[in-house]
């Protein structure tokens, strides 16, 4: 009885003593998209009008909180949950765990879906992420926009919006270390990021797709979110060198000629517009104006 508080006891220091190197706290920002969530297939799922869309909103509050769970087991020391869809008034305030704080809506700001991010954090979390524009057998997959946006690449790498976003939060040296969202944007991180913790909730089949019961997904997310923290030195922020250039392909002509207007932005192509900078805030900025 005594060896094994002793043991739990020195377990509880080292994890305190890594979380303490750099002086850093162990901070994490989990940013919450809904198309990923557990159970959703449809547009209805998750827009405001839809009937079902006050289930799968406290499906993805639930979610939320089994990622910060999974954080507060691993040792986090500061939590804030950065509400990531439409209109980022989504996630339920009051279903939250209370040990994290919520950003709700938008600012404006290029931070957008990781709005928060700053180099005082020491993880991202993605929670109820999609697949990018025109994958196959994807749920609800599109990249920024599925009215406008065909595809989004930089340097010639196309990227979802895991990807984009990952760039940004690697920006500030902050590494990616989970992601959960359907079976297709889980290879695409895989493919993008390597090393990540990553829970796949559902499977798209065409338009339909094969779900997990909420409750399973809970239990993987906290488990897989708990590791991910635990391990934390294996993952590296994720960065491209400069000069970036950013390609994107639209979808219809008279967004094309607006958007071609914002300056230093050139059509290199029938449905393409090329943006370059050395500055990646410059180039976050410019695609903001592309959606
Ligand atoms: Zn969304």
């Amino acid at each position: 009885m005594k060896k094994i508080f002793v043991i739990t006891a020195i377990l509880l220091i080292a994890n305190l003593l890594t979380y303490a190197q750099d002086g850093k706290a162990l901070k994490v920002l989990i940013s919450v998209d809904m198309e990923g969530i557990t159970g959703v297939v449809n547009w209805e799922d998750v827009d405001r009008e839809g009937k079902d869309y006050d289930l799968f909103r406290k499906i993805m509050t639930e979610e939320t909180n089994a990622a910060i769970e999974g954080a507060l087991d691993a040792g986090a020391t500061e939590i804030i949950v950065r509400d990531a869809h439409s209109t980022a008034r989504n996630i339920l305030p009051d279903l939250l765990n209370p040990k994290a704080r919520l950003i709700r809506d938008w600012s404006g700001e290029f931070k957008s879906m990781v709005e928060g991010i700053d180099k005082s954090f020491s993880a991202v979390i993605f929670i109820g992420y999609h697949a990018k524009a025109g994958t196959e057998d994807a749920v609800l997959e599109h990249t920024m926009s599925s009215k406008n946006i065909t595809d989004i690449s930089i340097n010639g790498i196309s990227l979802p919006e895991a990807g984009i976003n990952a760039l940004i939060v690697g920006y500030y040296d902050v590494p990616l270390v989970f992601l959960a969202g359907d079976s297709s944007i889980c290879a695409q991180a895989k493919q993008l990021f390597g090393e990540i913790e990553i829970v796949a909730v559902k499977s798209g089949i065409g338009n339909a797709a094969i779900n997990l019961h909420p409750a399973v997904s809970h239990e993987k997310i906290k488990e897989g979110v708990k590791k991910a923290l635990l391990n934390i030195n294996k993952y590296k922020p994720y960065k491209f060198k400069p000069p970036y250039k950013l390609v994107v392909t639209l979808k219809h002509e008279e967004v094309l000629e607006q958007r071609s207007e914002y300056p230093g932005v050139k059509r290199t192509g029938d449905w393409e517009l090329t943006y370059e900078n050395d500055d990646l805030i410059e180039v976050m900025k410019a695609m903001r104006h592309m959606f």
